[in-house]
């Protein structure tokens, strides 16, 4: 096949390693990379909602050349969504994708779909982890796919309810890499069993538990702690206790790492983040800082939170104003060594919200629309609270997928 790859706006450099594989993948199934002209189909790869923005302009190329436009990428699970732009929607893995020969092959795939296809999707899971190769994404930097969901499966966590836990097995053994040059496995395996020994690695995502077990070398760890009590993180999943944290903050002193903790607001209360706040140790003298980093949450469809949505409560999403008053009143005086990244404003994340769940055209074009007004507004001139009402004007927030239209090997969809 002549496949015209569309990568239209790419600054993340994980998406970026998503194209060069792509690129990898076609000339190693014999297909071809062409431009416009000669393309049998175009490709384009959505990972994240937003990029949905870059699809219409995808789908634009593909009229004007008059072939269809395929999807594929992360995203492609919402393919009621993606169906509203793109021909033909690939979900799960390409591999399956890759060994076909034609258009006509390609639209008999199980986990191919396009408009008028009556049959239960089966997303293909299979990945061929022989044809992966480590990319050369900038100066010094490599990065290599270590593997697929997690072990864990939070409530709330879209990776991890859409993909099955694979493991790269060649990652795990990777035991040195070029001199000078950084290493980075892309993967949630948040396993210190993978390139346990590569000291190429300066950035490391752990379970908190796994931190704790013994010395840690890399400077840099990132650990998710999610929630703010810990009754909320034990029913999203990640059961962490308040006394594991001050250890992890203890440790990260004796170790010398840097540690950045990852926080979701718009579960827990305010006054709850507060108390969480309180509860960190006064300490004026520590050099080593650490980063809490807040995300406001999303209830995402094929998750079990997504089942909640209808309680979503906007009072609890955080915004920089609120999160630089909370620094000001109780980190900047007694907490020399923590530091916030605030969440960007709620709205964001409601139009997030509202464009993934959008089912029809209409409530598409509204989403875009609304996710484009948000995007040029001042943050300061931003009422976030009139996006959360427009979940429920629009409607998608009746929207939810069904067992009958996406089979998966775990049971999260409504029968
Ligand atoms: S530990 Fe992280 S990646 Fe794994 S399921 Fe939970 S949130 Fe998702």
């Amino acid at each position: 096949m002549n496949y015209c790859l569309l990568s239209i706006k790419r600054t993340n450099v994980t998406v970026q390693y998503t194209d060069s594989l792509i690129k990898h993948l076609i000339k190693l199934y014999g297909h071809k990379e062409v431009d416009e002209k000669e393309a049998d189909a175009f490709l384009f790869s959505i990972c994240d909602v937003t990029e949905i923005h870059d699809l219409v302009k995808a789908s634009n190329i593909a009229k004007k050349y008059g072939k269809p436009l395929i999807a594929g990428g992360q995203f492609c699970y919402h393919f009621k969504t993606v169906l509203l732009i793109a021909d033909i929607v690939n979900i799960g893995h390409i591999f399956d994708f890759m060994e076909c020969k034609s258009i006509e092959e390609i639209k008999n795939l199980d986990c191919v779909y396009y408009p008028g296809k009556d049959k239960i999707i089966t997303p293909s899971y299979r990945i061929d982890w022989s044809k992966i190769p480590i990319i050369h994404t900038n100066k010094k930097g490599y990065y290599y796919w270590g593997g697929t969901g997690c072990k864990n499966k939070c409530r709330f966590c879209y990776v991890s309810w859409t993909n099955a836990h694979i493991i790269n097995p060649k990652a795990r053994k990777l035991t040195s890499f070029r001199k000078g040059m950084t290493l980075t496995i892309i993967s949630n395996e948040y396993s210190d069993k993978a390139s346990e020994k590569n000291t190429c690695i300066r950035v490391k995502d752990m379970m908190l538990v796994d931190y704790l077990r013994k010395e840690e070398k890399v400077k840099n760890i990132r650990v998710g702690i999610e929630f703010f009590t810990e009754a909320s993180r034990k029913y999203m999943g990640k059961q962490i206790s308040e006394k594991e944290i001050l250890s992890a903050i203890d440790k990260s002193k004796k170790d010398g790492n840097s540690l950045k903790f990852f926080f979701i607001s718009g579960y827990n209360t305010k006054q709850e983040i507060i108390d969480f706040i309180k509860f960190l140790p006064d300490d004026t003298e520590s050099k080593r800082k650490i980063r809490l980093v807040f995300n406001n949450l999303e209830y995402q469809m094929f998750t079990p939170l997504h089942k909640e949505r209808k309680k979503m409560n906007p009072e609890n999403y955080i915004d920089v104003n609120w999160v630089n008053e909370v620094y000001n009143k109780y980190i900047l005086a007694k907490k020399y060594y923590i530091r916030t990244v605030p969440a960007s404003n709620p709205a964001h994340a409601f139009c997030r919200m509202g464009m993934s769940w959008s089912f029809t055209k209409e409530q598409l074009d509204f989403w875009m629309d609304k996710d484009r007004e948000v995007n040029r507004t001042p943050l300061r001139d931003l009422d976030y609270n009139k996006y959360y009402e427009y979940l429920w004007t629009s409607k998608v927030i009746e929207n939810e997928y069904f067992a009958n239209e996406i089979k998966m090997p775990w049971k999260v969809l409504n029968d």
